[in-house]
């Protein structure tokens, strides 16, 4: 039976051989399965290799991404790792100019002989992407690597476009879909290869564990992929696995409540005197709005807020108190942090622009419109005032 993303998350998850039809995924908390014979492994025999609960939380998420399949790791920079080194190794990876800070750091400096280049991914009048086009013209890539919206700029790449031209001159195309999460955006119907996420994030969205994601329909790649994650051992653990499930089984009502909130917000922060921008997919003033709207389900929930100067950055980072200050997000907790400073620090030099110093990025969970703004409102009220007087006390 086919069912909308809706029921499937719902009722995800079923162990269809479990011998009680328990009607919540059951944990199979164990580190091997006995075999019936010495030459004869069964289904599962080592959690290494696979496990019930994990292989539930997959076949989920492979329905979602509409993939051929889909592999759990032990955090989004596994999933990634193990995707990028399979794939280009040895080769030449293109990423765009905004990327996670700790993709950046894997692909500078963690990478076998992968040579790294980041190219303007931009679109013209007529659909062509041409930075990307004379980049690969001028020499081949194995891999085309990109977020959108990009992390932690919340910029647009046009998904079909950048996978044509990825594909006519012969690289694959693999997109970190973290920000939208399948719910919102699958880049693999948009013409991607793989899709990967950090899973730790709106996926999961309770904040309770590290687990990652890749999603493909080219079984041979799902073959290799598992081999390797079999042979280093980064699969997601049985109760991280268990953890994801349940978190996925909320995933819609969580993301769109949390999206109707963050659209409220940036429109309001749009407004606000002190805001000298604010990003957000959502809003009619991203440069990319009819972009994204064609190729996602929302806006998300992530804010990016440009302050007047780096000082007032920090100040409303550091006075909010509803928000904690963390680098993750997708939680049901809202968070708020400065990505220059936090997820990006690791950049090594030489790598994409780092994120304005006065870039602050809000991550919207499930609290109540009414008091995230007016806990934003009174910290910009006193950030205002300590912009003028640098030394007052923060908290
Ligand atoms: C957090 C994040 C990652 C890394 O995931 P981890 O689970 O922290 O390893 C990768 N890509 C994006 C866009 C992220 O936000």
């Amino acid at each position: 039976m086919s069912f909308l993303p809706a029921t499937r998350c719902a009722r995800g998850g079923a162990i269809e051989t479990d011998p009680h039809a328990a009607t919540s995924p059951p944990l199979y908390q164990t580190a091997t399965f006995a075999q019936s014979r010495a030459d004869n492994f069964d289904a599962y025999d080592y959690t290494r290799t696979d496990n019930p609960t994990r292989s539930a939380a997959e076949d989920l998420l492979a329905e979602l991404e509409g993939a051929r399949g889909a592999l759990t790791f032990s955090s989004g920079m596994a999933a990634i790792a193990a995707v990028l080194r399979e794939t280009s190794e040895g080769g030449r990876l293109v990423c765009g100019r905004d990327l996670y800070g700790g993709t950046q750091r894997l692909a500078h400096r963690f990478l076998e002989g992968v040579d790294v280049e980041h190219v303007d991914l931009s679109v013209d009048a007529d659909g062509r992407c041409q930075g990307l086009e004379a980049s690969l013209a001028a020499q081949p890539a194995a891999v085309v690597f990109v977020e959108t919206p990009s992390n932690p700029r919340l910029e647009i790449v046009d998904l079909r476009a950048v996978a044509r031209t990825a594909h006519a001159a012969g690289a694959r195309l693999v997109v970190d879909g973290t920000a939208m999460t399948p719910w919102l955006q699958r880049p693999l119907e948009l013409g991607a290869d793989v899709v990967v996420h950090s899973a730790t994030k709106g996926l999961n969205g309770h904040g309770d564990v590290t687990a990652g994601v890749a999603a493909t329909s080219d079984g041979a790649l799902l073959e290799r992929l598992a081999g390797r994650r079999n042979a280093e051992g980064t699969a997601l653990a049985p109760f991280e696995s268990w953890l994801l499930l349940r978190g996925i089984r909320t995933l819609g009502p969580r993301i769109d409540s949390a999206q109707r909130t963050a659209g409220r917000l940036a429109r309001w922060l749009a407004a606000q005197p002190w805001t000298r921008a604010v990003r957000y997919p959502g809003l009619d003033s991203h440069p990319g709005a009819s972009l994204h709207a064609a190729q996602a389900a929302g806006g998300g929930i992530l804010i990016g807020v440009e302050t007047a100067d780096e000082q007032s950055a920090k100040a409303l980072v550091e006075r909010t108190r509803l928000f904690s200050i963390a680098v993750s997000f997708g939680g049901v907790a809202s968070s708020i942090s400065l990505p220059r400073a936090m997820s990006h620090a690791s950049v090594p030099e030489g790598a994409a622009p780092p994120p304005e110093a006065t870039l602050v990025r809000l991550s919207i969970g499930l609290e109540a419109f009414a008091d995230l703004q007016a806990d934003l409102e009174r910290a910009m009220v006193e950030a205002h005032k300590g912009a003028r007087r640098p030394r007052a006390t923060t908290r």
